[in-house]
C-alpha cells in the first residue's frame, strides 16, 4: 500500500506542476482547434494544450505523429 501511496503522491505532484505551466502552443496539434486550457500534456519537457479531451487522448497515444506549433508571439 505504502508503495500506491507513493506513486499518487508523484502523480498529484507532477498534475500540479502541469497545470502551472503554460502551453507552448495555442491551437491543438491534433485538429488545429483553439486550445483549451485544462486539457494539457507534457511532450519532451514542454506543455501541450488541445482544443478536448479526445485530442489529448490521440496525441498521447502517438505523440511524435503530430506536429506542436509554438504560439505566434504577441
Ligand atoms: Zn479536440
Amino acid at each position: 500500500m505504502k508503495r500506491i501511496s507513493l506513486i499518487l503522491a508523484a502523480t498529484f505532484a507532477a498534475c500540479t506542476l502541469t497545470f502551472a505551466a503554460a502551453p507552448v502552443n495555442d491551437v491543438c496539434p491534433v485538429k488545429g482547434k483553439p486550445i483549451r486550457l485544462i486539457f494539457r500534456t507534457t511532450f519532451k519537457g514542454q506543455v501541450v494544450a488541445f482544443c478536448c479531451q479526445d485530442c489529448k487522448a490521440e496525441f498521447e497515444k502517438n505523440p511524435g505523429r503530430y506536429n506542436v506549433k509554438p504560439a505566434e508571439p504577441k
